[in-house]
């Protein structure tokens, strides 16, 4: 069995009453992408949240590259390597997409008072350094050409690479990816499948909540189910040249999906183009 990077064992996380996390035992492999789907409702999004901290569990515990980070803050366990974009972005629309990039780094020594005065050229420095990481991601997010651009005016599958350039800044070993490709155009998803493969292959793994079920399918090694709360099953998805372009989205979790886009005649040859590159391993 290969190594797990995140393990979590009786995660439970309650709203009141409502227990929408409740008692998740999960492994996730190390350099993976995982698939994480259900309906609506099933606790997915709070999984995620217990995960990065922001909410503290109930119950449970989790643990990350062999360390415990149940409890922690969201800026370590973000530290630790562990990152996560959110289902509606958060990017600050009024700084452009470069200073949303630069935001990222914790604790940069121009933020300390007194570097300012005493060190000024050795911030200048890092804020050098720092420029060049942000227009590296944003190059690789293919956003380089919008760096000056207020973030606010992205669209919806931009500012969704956006959130993939933030989370690289800091070299993650696993991205909690949540709802990558909703309101996302079919060239802009595209690339985000490419982003998302090409940093795998690097050694980064991924896990993914996706209504989109040919994106899963067609990059996703394994496929947690989860429902009221609780992981109920995990499954290797079969070969993606099985999928055909009338295979998604399974109806109770195709919320978000309009029946245009689930007819539209291009999506074929897209999907096939998907599998091509699917980093399928038996
Ligand atoms: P999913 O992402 O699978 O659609 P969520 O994790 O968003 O599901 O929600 C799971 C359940 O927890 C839902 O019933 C939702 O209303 C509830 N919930 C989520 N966040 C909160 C919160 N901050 N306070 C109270 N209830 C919440
Ligand atoms: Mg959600």
């Amino acid at each position: 069995m290969s190594q797990a990077i995140l393990e979590i064992s009786g995660l439970t996380r309650r709203f009141g009453a409502l227990r929408a996390v409740d008692g998740v035992d999960l492994r996730i492999e190390d350099g993976a992408i995982t698939g994480l789907i259900g309906p609506n409702g099933a606790g997915k999004s709070t999984l995620f949240g217990v995960i990065a901290g922001e909410y503290v569990p109930s119950q449970g515990e989790i643990h990350f590259a062999e360390r415990r980070i149940s409890g922690l803050t969201p800026d370590r366990i973000f530290r630790a390597g562990l990152a996560r974009t959110f289902q509606i972005p958060r990017p600050f629309p009024q700084m452009t997409v470069l200073e949303n990039v630069m935001l990222v780094p914790l604790a940069q020594s121009g933020e300390r008072f007194w570097n300012n005065w005493f060190r000024a050229s050795a911030v200048r420095a890092e804020e050098g350094r720092l420029r060049d990481r942000a227009m590296e991601v944003l190059g690789f997010t293919a956003l380089a050409a919008k760096a000056a651009d207020l973030a606010g005016v992205l669209s919806g599958g931009q500012q969704k690479l956006l959130e993939l350039a933030r989370v690289m800044m800091v070299d993650p070993r696993l991205i909690l990816l949540d709802e990558p490709a909703a309101g996302v155009n079919p060239s802009l998803l595209e690339s985000l499948i490419d982003k998302i493969v090409a940093l795998n292959a690097r050694g980064v793994g991924f896990l993914i909540v996706e209504h989109n079920m040919d994106m899963v399918m067609a990059i996703c090694r394994t496929v947690v189910v989860m429902a009221q709360g609780a992981s109920s099953a995990k499954a290797r998805p079969k070969p993606c040249r099985t999928i055909s372009a009338s295979s998604t989205p399974i109806s109770a979790m195709s919320q978000g999906h309009s029946r245009r886009e689930r007819q539209d005649p291009h999506r074929e040859p897209s999907v096939r183009r998907l599998c091509a590159r699917a980093p399928h391993r038996p």
